[in-house]
């Protein structure tokens, strides 16, 4: 059997996959042996391995609860659903994120508030959400865009007085961290991604962490078709009895989906630093370049689930490098200049200016762990090509 040239690719015989990506999960032989072992067990789903990854994501980050659901949409649909939004409540956005992110909010019949964010560091601006704040404002979501934590601080002040809720979408930042507290801690209630492509992979998954037991408590109702119990608290009691209260969904997550998760979390640690190394190497290799990356603020620690820099010329960088094998991407396509949101509600350009013009020059260079140091300087050097030619 011929073995692929390219490490990241897990296949032995031929690799489908002849570009660099952006991002890709790091697979090995614990993991798939943690999966395995699930699948010799007796509980694919429902079983005692998703309340121990939610333990194990829960303690990593220093919240008390985690629910674990079937993707980080779903957690932001059941976050949402927690908090009481529905018809009639605005619920504030930053304009720069996936389009998940607002989707949540029309999910609940609620009005997403695209609020602009910072030029520097496009996290969602505290000076706009104060600015786009009405009395119809059930709350707000802050995305830890590309790793680095918000302005969690200011966003507190903001609501601070006014009964609404602050919600992290930290799909990206897992691991991340500031001067107050780890992500997980630092708004009412936190939403994580397992897609192959964010820090720890489940295939599809995500989770909602709090320090609130009746937020959780509405998570595990919402995931279960609003149903008050579940399966293995009947069990326990030896009852058929159950009742279903509210409108839910089947949002959960499998034991197979679980297993995999705790065996990343193992890494984890291990992840963060590669992906810090790696985006040390790039910022040695831009300074003084026309290639700017995002600012960091002080005393944070991204996750660093992308680097994004800004480079002249945007679209002609993004051809070559994709001509050349590097996959390049860009995160992302404000989500009020999606055409189902311009015709929906009638947004689009000129709403949130700044991100409409970091749109036209930001571009995600390849990170994940696996990249080697000789990736990385091949990026280097493609990328100033690209620039200088
Ligand atoms: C990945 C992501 C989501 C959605 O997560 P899924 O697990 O793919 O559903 C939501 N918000 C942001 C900012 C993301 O990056």
């Amino acid at each position: 059997m011929k073995s692929c040239a390219r490490y990241w690719c897990n296949k032995d015989s031929h690799c489908k996959m002849s570009i660099l990506p952006y991002g890709r999960q790091c697979i090995d032989e614990d993991d798939i042996q943690a999966v395995n072992e699930v699948l010799r067990s007796d509980f694919l789903t429902t079983g005692p391995t998703v309340p121990a990854f939610e333990k194990t994501v829960a303690r990593f980050c220093g919240a008390k609860e985690g629910v674990a659901v079937s993707s980080g949409t779903a957690a932001l649909h059941a976050a949402m659903a927690a908090f009481d939004v529905g018809p009639g409540d605005e619920v504030l956005v930053p304009a720069m994120t996936f389009a998940a992110t607002a989707n949540c909010v029309l999910y609940t019949g609620a009005t997403p508030v695209f609020v602009d964010v910072c030029r520097e560091t496009m996290l969602i601006d505290p000076t706009d959400v104060r600015r786009r704040f009405t009395s119809r404002t059930k709350g707000v979501v802050g995305v830890d865009y590309a790793g680095q934590p918000c302005d969690w601080n200011a966003l507190r002040e903001v609501v601070d007085g006014r009964d609404a809720f602050l919600l992290a979408d930290a799909c990206h930042s897992i691991g991340g961290a500031v001067s107050e507290g780890t992500v997980g801690t630092l708004a009412d209630a936190t939403v994580f991604s397992f897609h192959p492509v964010k820090q720890v992979a489940t295939g599809e998954g995500g989770m909602v962490v709090t320090d609130e037991p009746a937020i959780a408590e509405s998570v595990r109702r919402f995931r279960n078709h609003g149903i008050s119990t579940e399966l293995r608290q009947r069990e326990k009691a030896a009852t058929w009895y159950y009742e279903m209260v509210e409108l839910g969904f089947n949002y959960r997550m499998t034991d197979i989906q679980a297993a995999l998760g705790i065996s990343q979390m193992r890494k984890l640690s291990g992840f963060l630093e590669r992906r810090a190394a790696i985006a040390k190497q790039y910022d040695a290799a831009f300074a003084g370049s026309p290639v700017s990356p995002l600012e960091m603020r002080t005393d944070v620690n991204s996750a660093w689930h992308l680097y994004v820099v800004r480079v002249p010329h945007r679209d002609e960088v993004f051809s070559y490098l994709r001509s050349v094998g590097i996959g390049v991407q860009v995160h992302y396509i404000p989500v009020h200049l999606h055409p189902y949101y311009r015709k929906q509600m009638g947004v689009g350009p000129g709403l949130c200016p700044v991100a409409e013009q970091a749109y036209e020059e930001i571009l995600s260079l390849p990170l994940f762990p696996a990249m080697k140091d000789d990736d990385v300087s091949r990026v280097v050097d493609e990328v100033m090509k690209a620039v200088e030619g």
